[in-house]
């Protein structure tokens, strides 16, 4: 690791100059006897730091075979120079930290009671006195089947006491030993394996016959698939899978962690057996341990897990597969602020694996990618799954136009449409999905009559309110607080207005709605109506999210209520129904990538309904119909809105059209922060005069403008190549660097 830190500069030999790349391991000749060793590129650059007569060539590029702790290293290193962290950043985050368990606190609790007699054990405890903390564990085993004693001794706060009585009256076993278990194979996977495949159809056998065709020829690009929400992806993925395996490769799946459900697990479990393991969020760090050591070893062949499971030590990695790729989650949000997507393609390309990449909606980004010209580089190859596997079709798409609702004085959040399909599928005893869009909900200003959403002159992005305290220099209105409207990426701000500029109503202001309200409202309008909720208040429990869920499968409830985390892909047969409220809410969120949420969203909530025999319809409410989002999403046609997105980007000239860097500082003394901040912009635009083609936006206030008492603040810097951007990062890390740790601020970077 050491060795790693130290830079020599070698002369690229002509014949690599195209497959040279930050991190690519490579022989150089080294010290006076020119002894070859093995060294990684850690830069390219046009300056040579001494006479280039002497400095020595690369002898050759080392493309395969190094171990995966090396590759996991030179990950690292590259993760650090793209994203702009320490080193220490990532190497915490590629490598797992081996955690040394006292031998005593590493014992593992397992039920020695089947789960029924368990529960009633638990029952009987349960209307004991002083029996808490037995419930507690009882509980977790209940869950989990074991747990480590180290890891619920804090967490639920269990002594050995409580241990030893329930070992005393012969409900669980303590085993000191460090057994491996798979954590897949627990009693909710218990069916046998059985490996009756499912017939692909013929658009399925297309796409895997292409991708197994140019993996047998050895080429390793990127691949899309963009297929329809139940066009059979996973099926897609697993024969390939199989025949990766087959070549003794082992493989990453990533799946978004919430849709990292049993169900999803199983069909994994049922294809493959005990070879496939998982990485989640819930484990102890012995158990992700385990994991590991078990990959390292070659006792499993695929891994599934969230972005973490892209740094499993495989040594012989074949193929990585990001399935719903447009996810936000596989964006790490803490420095190092990596994009799986980005470093999957990465570690594939250090350990000669290939990259498949799967979504109903890709994101813009990946989208583009595939339509860039065939020799680019960074080009991906698409395919399209356009039909649905088992079902009778996508569902039907009624828009509802709310101003109307509105005009015909409606004024409850149900249009007559929602509210009559909610009754008829109640009447059929089908299910019914309701989703509240609050995606990036920050207090935007819109008007009810017209729909009219406030938005900055220079950046059409939406304007947020803003409370102005007493300090604030705004004039205060008769609640002893001021409201001002404020754009975030390049600080324009206004104040509040009390009219409608273009309809002149006075039904404008902050828009509010939860699923509380919601869910009263439906038990008022449908009494007995069964809701289940789910949002942070009910999944706040470990395994909270995953029962809600399991219930709603059962068909214990008529109606599942939430945020966006019911959108991701389950597969419930008896939803007939999918109702969006508020669908333009994430339209208006200050970000660029509004419309893009916005029409993921929707498509990905519609494909919630009818995924069964039964055909399904989707009720759609917005102030905003006609927006090309909206009105795309309910024709389910990608194309045609990225066309339009595209479009956009370019003329804005926003990602993936151009980069875009943020850079963002906090800290206690709010001045220092700012002149720290406007440093930054001033060192870039030093950088812009120089030659570097780029912008600078900003710097503003954040619009969370300050967090533990540490004021922040944020600046974007879009340019034309990433690499332009990446060089005014590194000068400005160079210039605010010491003064923000003499000064305790922090700063970040984000290439968005
Ligand atoms: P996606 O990942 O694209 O949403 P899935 O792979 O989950 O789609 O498939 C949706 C449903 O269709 C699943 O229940 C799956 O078992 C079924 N399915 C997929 N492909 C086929 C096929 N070729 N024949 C029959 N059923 C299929
Ligand atoms: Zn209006
Ligand atoms: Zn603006």
């Amino acid at each position: 690791m050491e060795s790693l830190d130290r830079r020599f500069q070698y002369k690229i030999p002509q014949r690599y100059e195209e497959s040279i790349t930050i991190g690519t391991p490579v022989k150089i000749p080294f010290g006076k006897g020119n002894r070859v060793i093995k060294g990684y590129v850690v830069g390219i650059s046009d300056v040579p730091k001494w006479d280039t007569d002497k400095m020595k060539y690369i002898t050759e590029i080392e493309k395969r075979g190094i171990s995966a702790s090396e590759q996991l290293l030179t990950l690292a290193y590259w993760i650090k120079e793209k994203y702009g962290s320490t080193f220490n950043e990532a190497i915490r985050t590629v490598l797992p930290v081996k955690k040394s368990v006292k031998s005593v606190e590493n014992r593992i609790i397992s039920l020695k009671l089947d789960k029924d007699k368990a529960k009633s054990v638990l029952a009987e405890l349960e209307g004991k006195k002083n029996a808490a903390a037995r419930v507690r564990l009882l509980k977790e085993l209940i869950d989990r089947e074991y747990v480590y004693f180290s890891e619920v001794k804090s967490r639920i706060n269990i002594s050995m006491q409580t241990v030893n009585s329930l070992l005393a009256a012969g409900v669980i076993n303590i085993d000191n030993e460090r057994v491996y278990r798979n954590p897949v194979n627990s009693e909710s996977c218990a069916d046998e394996p059985d490996r009756d495949v499912i017939n692909l159809n013929s658009e399925q056998q297309m796409v895997v016959s292409s991708i197994v065709n140019d993996y047998q020829s050895g080429k390793r690009d990127t691949h899309l698939i963009h297929g329809v929400t139940g066009s059979g992806k996973t099926e897609v993925y697993m024969s390939i899978m199989d025949y990766v395996i087959s070549q003794g490769k082992q493989v990453i799946m990533l799946i978004p962690e919430i849709a990292l459900t049993y169900q999803t697990v199983n069909r994994f479990y049922k294809r493959f057996g005990d070879r496939v393991s998982i990485l989640n969020s819930r484990m102890s760090a012995g158990e992700r341990f385990d994991q590991y050591e078990r990959a390292s070893k070659g006792e499993i062949d695929i891994i599934i897990g969230p972005r973490s499971a892209l740094f499993v030590p495989f040594e012989r990695l074949g193929l990585i597969v990001i399935d719903e790729e447009h996810e936000d989650s596989y964006k790490s949000e803490k420095p190092p602020k990596y994009h799986a997507r980005e470093v999957a393609i990465k570690r594939a390309e250090l350990s000669g694996a290939m990259v498949i990449l799967g979504s109903a909606t890709p994101s813009i980004d990946s989208y583009y990618k595939s339509e860039l010209p065939e020799n680019c580089p960074d080009r991906f190859i698409r395919h399209e799954l356009n039909y649905r596997a088992v079902s009778q079709g996508l569902p039907l798409v009624n828009v509802v136009d709310m101003r109307e609702e509105f005009a015909a004085k409606n004024y409850s959040m149900f249009s007559n449409e929602l509210r009559t399909s909610i009754g008829e599928c109640l009447s059929r005893r089908e299910q019914i999905i309701l989703f509240i869009n609050r995606r990036g909900f920050l207090g935007f200003v819109s008007c009810r009559s017209c729909g009219q959403v406030i938005k900055c002159p220079h950046c059409d992005i939406s304007l947020t309110i803003h409370n102005v305290k007493e300090n604030g220099n705004a004039s205060r209105n008769g609640s002893g607080q001021a409201q001002k409207m404020i754009c975030h990426y390049c600080g324009y701000e206004q104040p509040m207005i009390k009219q409608c500029p273009s309809c002149e109503s006075k039904y404008i202001g902050g828009f509010g709605i939860g699923t509380q309200q919601v869910e009263q409202m439906l038990v008022n309008t449908f009494p007995g109506i069964r809701v289940l909720r789910m949002d942070a208040d009910t999944t706040s429990g470990k395994e909270g999210h995953s029962n809600i869920l399991k219930q709603f499968a059962a068909h214990e409830a008529d109606v599942l209520l939430g945020t966006q985390m019911i959108v991701k892909g389950h597969d419930y047969p008896l939803v007939t129904l999918v109702g969006v409220l508020a669908a333009d809410l994430s339209l208006n969120m200050n970000d660029y990538r509004a419309a893009e949420k916005t029409f993921e969203l929707l498509v990905q909530a519609s494909g919630r309904a009818g995924r069964g025999q039964k055909p399904g319809k989707v009720v759609i409410q917005t102030y905003q119909p006609d927006n090309y989002a909206i009105e795309r999403a309910a024709k389910q046609d990608y194309r045609s809105f990225y066309e339009q997105e595209i479009m956009y980007r370019r003329l804005m000239k926003y990602p993936p059209c151009a980069g875009m860097m943020s850079v963002f500082v906090a800290g206690v003394e709010d001045d220092e922060v700012y002149k720290i901040i406007s440093k930054a912009s001033h060192v870039a635009e030093e950088c812009i005069k120089s030659g570097v083609k780029a912008t600078v936006i900003g710097p503003s206030r954040h619009p969370v403008s300050r967090v533990n008492d540490r004021y922040r603040y944020i600046m974007y810097i879009k340019g034309e190549n990433v690499s332009d951007l990446i060089d005014i990062r590194n000068c400005i890390d160079d210039a605010i660097g010491d003064c923000c740790s003499e000064k305790e601020c922090v700063v970040q970077y984000d290439m968005t």
